[in-house]
């Protein structure tokens, strides 16, 4: 009896090991976490949209990776750098960490396929509708995607998670009301915002279990 359950831990193990199964929340940032500013670079510029930091604590707590994921062409256009985007991703983190709320990874877009010069001007494959963030942190975290949620304010968030297999969730902050607008009815679940969109996820997270 005991070599049958250590075997079966030790096999449950090694497919834990081999193959993706962490659920994860892919998060846009603006207009998702922070109020929408063009180009955002100053941290004195950040402001956190209400309940976002309890959202994801909550997400947190129930076992989910939180990962973001951004489209930054300012630095393509030559506005700011990857590590200014990287301190305020920093202060971003500490004002999460205050309520208690981590984030597991940030995934940046950088380039632009038509604006700025250099390589970073090119048609790459991670610029949001296209997976390629979205894929390169299954990738690293060993994320089971269909067990995973995406959840932003434009067209491009919600191409980028169907297409990468997850469920894409929008929010109508940022440019979510405009978006909700040009988009056939039904085609996806629509919030109010993050928090409501959290009590979704955290809602099928606790179907999903029961069923298990
Ligand atoms: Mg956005
Ligand atoms: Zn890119």
């Amino acid at each position: 009896m005991k070599t049958g359950s250590k075997a079966r831990v030790d096999s449950q193990t090694v497919s834990l090991a081999g193959r993706a199964h962490r659920r994860a929340v892919f998060l846009d940032r603006d207009g998702t976490l922070n109020e929408e500013r063009n180009y955002l670079i100053q941290e004195e510029d950040l402001e956190i949209i209400p309940g976002v930091p309890e959202a994801i604590r909550r997400l947190n707590d129930a076992g989910f990776l939180v990962i973001v994921v951004t489209n930054q062409s300012g630095v393509a256009r030559g506005y700011f750098g990857l590590p200014d985007v990287e301190k305020l991703h920093a202060a971003l983190c500490r004002k999460l960490a205050d309520a208690g709320a981590r984030i597991h990874g940030f995934y940046i877009c950088p380039h632009h396929p038509t604006e700025g010069v250099g390589e970073l001007r090119t048609n790459c494959d991670c610029r949001k509708g296209k997976p390629g963030l979205l894929l390169r942190a299954a990738e690293e975290h060993g994320i089971e995607m269909g067990a995973s949620f995406m959840i932003g304010d434009k067209p491009s968030d919600i191409e980028a998670g169907e297409a990468a297999g997850c469920t894409s969730l929008l929010v109508k902050t940022g440019y979510g009301k405009e978006t909700a607008e040009g988009l056939p009815p039904g085609r996806v679940k629509i919030f109010p915002n993050l928090s409501k969109a959290a009590d979704f996820v955290l809602s099928e997270a606790a179907q999903g279990a029961k069923h298990a």
